[in-house]
This record gives structure tokens, C-alpha cells and sequence, in this order.
């Protein structure tokens, strides 16, 4: 089945006001507007977000949240609902990212809950995957990675509506990156665990984004691999050279 791809920066915890001014300059490089064969989301902290999705709004660029809580609205100082991102304008949201996994002990349960409450609220949730270097060195990889699948995906939900991200911990802003040939293994494990899930036609069309260390270099040997449906990019997302670059590197349809 042919998937569009989808590019998403990661800006965790990085840029003030004056960052916004890179988001433009990305819309310059792309001459105005996203490419047509391929989705670009920019995920901003949250303070940004809704100033971004105005900035880009036209654009054909989406701007997406980087976690939400599982509730709408309430007593949860400091929280950010997924109703309140996608009111700022975010159409996506990421959850389960390895550092709120380790920062916040987010668990699969909860992953799952925030996903559920993206979905309720109309964003799509990019669910983030990914083991540990000891869990690689154990041979469990794809075995914990299946795992994080089952329990981090709501059950009642059309797949089309959800993204997954393998990232491999070890991988995250260290420079390195997985083998070919271990990305292309752990994305159709991964596969292999959504279509359990949720069967073999809704496991195909879900989109399923390598994330760890992606930069210009390497982009294209990464979104060249069967499986691979995009990237989520941290560091390399946040200059607009860089982020273009790897855009730019994606394969073309046809
Ligand atoms: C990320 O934050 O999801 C990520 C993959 O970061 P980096 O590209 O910096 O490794």
C-alpha cells in the first residue's frame, strides 16, 4: 500500500519567539508551500504553537503538539489538554516520547490514554516506540517494541488516524543511528504488531516514522528503506537548512 510520507520536526524543549522566524524561513526554502507529495509537521513547544499555526497558516506546513494530557479540561497544573492544542491549531500531537517515557514515567496505559484523547479531540496522535540499548544488547528489541504497540494504541480507532514512531532510544540525539537493515526489520515487526492489533488492512495503512539522529546526510538512505513512511527529527529540525534538507531528500512517488 503507498503511504504519503510524512516529515515531523521535534523541537522539544528549544525556541522562543524569534524561532518562529525559522519556521519561515523553511516555507522560503520550500517556495511557499509544503510539497505536495508529503505531509511537514512542525511540532513547537507549546508556548509557540499557536502563534506557529498562524505564521504558517496557507503554508500547506502542520504544526503539532509534543504531548497532551488524557483529560479535557481540569485540575492538572501545567498541562496542556489535547483539546486546548487543537484549538491553538495543531492537527497533530506526539505522545509517548522516549523522554517524557523516562522524564515523566509514562507508562503504556498512559500513552494509550493521551493517544485516546487526541484522537477525541481531532488531532492525530504520533505515537512514539522505541527500546533500549540494553534491550537491543538482550536480543528484545522487536519483542519490546511489539509490546509498546499493543498497549500504547487505542483498540477502537481507525488506523489511518495514527502514526507511529520508532525511535530507538539509544538512537536520540547521540548521533547514531540504527542499520538499515535493523530500521527495515523493526518497522515490519512493528507492522507486524499493528495488524494484530487491529488487522492486517488498517496495520498497512497506518504510517510508521524511523526516528533517531536523522540528519541531512543520512536522510536519504533512511526514508529510502522498505516500511519507512517518514522521520521524526529532533536536533536537525530545528535549523531550517537542515530541516529542508532531509524534506528534500525524501523519495518521490512515481
Ligand atoms: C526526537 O526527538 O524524536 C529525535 C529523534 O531527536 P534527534 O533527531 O535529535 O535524535
Amino acid at each position: 500500500m503507498a503511504r504519503r510520507m510524512l516529515i515531523a520536526g521535534n523541537w522539544k524543549m528549544n525556541g522562543l519567539q524569534a524561532a518562529r522566524d525559522e519556521a519561515g524561513r523553511l516555507v522560503e526554502a520550500l517556495g511557499g508551500r509544503a510539497p505536495d507529495d508529503a505531509d511537514v509537521l512542525i511540532c513547537p513547544p507549546a508556548t509557540l504553537l499557536a502563534d506557529m499555526a498562524r505564521d504558517l497558516d496557507g503554508s500547506g506546513l502542520l504544526v503539532g503538539g509534543q504531548d497532551c494530557h488524557a483529560e479535557a479540561r481540569g485540575a492538572h497544573t501545567g498541562d496542556v489538554s489535547a483539546e486546548m492544542a487543537a484549538d491553538a491549531g495543531a492537527s497533530h500531537v506526539i505522545v509517548g516520547h522516549s523522554e517524557r517515557r523516562a522524564d515523566h514515567g509514562e507508562t503504556d496505559e498512559m500513552v494509550r490514554e493521551k493517544a485516546a484523547a487526541a484522537l477525541r479531540a481531532g488531532l492525530t496522535p504520533v505515537i512514539c516506540v522505541g527500546e533500549t540499548l540494553a534491550d537491543r544488547d538482550a536480543g528484545r528489541a522487536e519483542e519490546i517494541v511489539s509490546a509498546q504497540i499493543r498497549g500504547s494504541t487505542p483498540g477502537s480507532v481507525d488506523a489511518a488516524g495514527l502514526v507511529i514512531a520508532y525511535e530507538p532510544v539509544w538512537a536520540i540525539g547521540t548521533g547514531r543511528t540504527a542499520s538499515s537493515a535493523d530500521i527495515a526489520a523493526m518497522h515490519a515487526a512493528a507492522r507486524a504488531a499493528l495488524a494484530a492489533v487491529k488487522g492486517a488492512d488498517a496495520g498497512a495503512a497506518v504510517r510508521i516514522l524511523y526516528g533517531g539522529s536523522v540528519k541531512p546526510d543520512n536522510a536519504a538512505a533512511i526514508l529510502a528503506i522498505d516500511g519507512v513512511d517518514g522521520a521524526l527529527v529532533g536536533g536537525a529540525s530545528l535549523a531550517a537548512a537542515d530541516f529542508h534538507a532531509i524534506i528534500a531528500a525524501r523519495p518521490r512517488p512515481g
